[in-house]
């Protein structure tokens, strides 16, 4: 049987799975983030990682093709190079790839973590039946990744999608990467709790499982929203409104078939994918036949790291 070893860093844990070619996955594990995540540190929580895992697929008589990794930054993957992590410091050119091959000594790949999940869509998810359409993923940033004819598109410098960076607003809320009025600055989602702990605070009646003066969590806000509370609504209405303005940008430029959205602030569902659908519906250009898919991503809290473990078939 034909598999790769999937791996998905992020800030707070890092998923695993032995993917088989067909985009089951044969098992999967997940580990918090250690708190000083060095490039030491990584190197060797991936290697025992991968190691366990290589056992594991020994046993279930898996012959593994390759390994791969995605991770939140910018990654040079032709040389196999970690040129930054986002909101993790300490990273600058790091040499992972070597830095792991030398170990694990099996054909490895690297990319920036959206690419990965899109990939993963690509292949096995929502973007199966389209041949042109961008995947968004909504959490702490907004990141993005593009499929042309059936290909991931990364650009120049393998930077192409950042979504989360497009500008909004002119002289509007500072970002983390240094610039005004991006996008992120508006729906990721510390922004979303702060505004509806803003907005929570200034009438009697809170939703429910949320006391006043703490930040409520997503979930309050979508359970609220569901129940038709007017002030959660709105929340969403206006994540929808930002979000939904930038992708009618976008679907203009590119004339794209689908927009596969994923991430944990996509777990709000209707709420969110309702008011959404309509902005993109009113600010797209009327085109004849053009209908865009505005989609939920596949494949559940694994998608990264089975997108990673598709990195080794990618053609
Ligand atoms: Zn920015």
């Amino acid at each position: 049987m034909k598999t790769s070893i999937g791996v998905d860093v992020g800030g707070t844990g890092i998923k695993a799975v032995i993917l088989k070619k067909d985009g089951s996955v044969v098992a999967k594990r997940e580990i918090p983030t250690p708190p000083r995540f060095t490039p030491r540190e990584c190197a060797y929580v991936l290697k025992e990682l991968i190691r366990g895992l290589a056992a594991q697929s020994r046993e279930e008589r898996c012959i593994v093709e390759g390994i791969g990794i995605g991770l939140p930054g910018l990654i040079d993957r032709k040389r196999g190079i970690v040129r930054y992590l986002v909101n993790i410091e300490g990273w600058r050119d790091v040499p992972l790839v070597s830095m792991l091959e030398r170990d694990l000594k099996k054909n490895m790949h690297i990319d920036n973590d959206v690419n990965a999940m899109c990939l993963g869509q690509l292949l096995f998810g929502q973007g199966r039946r389209y041949r042109n359409f961008l995947c968004v993923t909504l959490g702490t940033g907004v990141g993005g990744a593009l499929v042309f004819h059936k290909r991931l598109y990364r650009g120049s410098t393998g930077s192409a999608g950042e979504i989360g960076h497009m500008k909004l607003v002119t002289g509007g809320r500072h970002c983390n990467c240094g610039a005004d009025g991006c996008l992120e600055a508006y729906i990721g989602n510390a922004r979303i709790a702060a505004r509806a702990r803003r907005l929570f605070r200034s009438r009697r009646a809170t939703p429910s499982r949320y006391t006043a003066g703490s930040t409520p969590a997503l979930e309050d806000i979508t359970a609220a929203a569901r129940k038709g509370d007017p002030l959660a609504k709105g929340i969403w209405e206006d994540v929808a409104l930002y979000l939904g303005t930038t992708l009618a940008n976008i679907i203009n430029l590119l004339d794209l078939e689908a927009v596969i959205v994923g991430g944990g602030v996509a777990n709000a569902g209707g709420v969110l994918f309702n008011p959404l659908r309509r902005v993109i519906q009113e600010k797209t250009m009327r085109q004849k036949n053009r209908k865009v898919a505005i989609l939920r991503a596949m494949l559940g809290k694994y998608a990264g790291a089975i997108g990673a473990g598709a990195l080794t078939w990618e053609e």
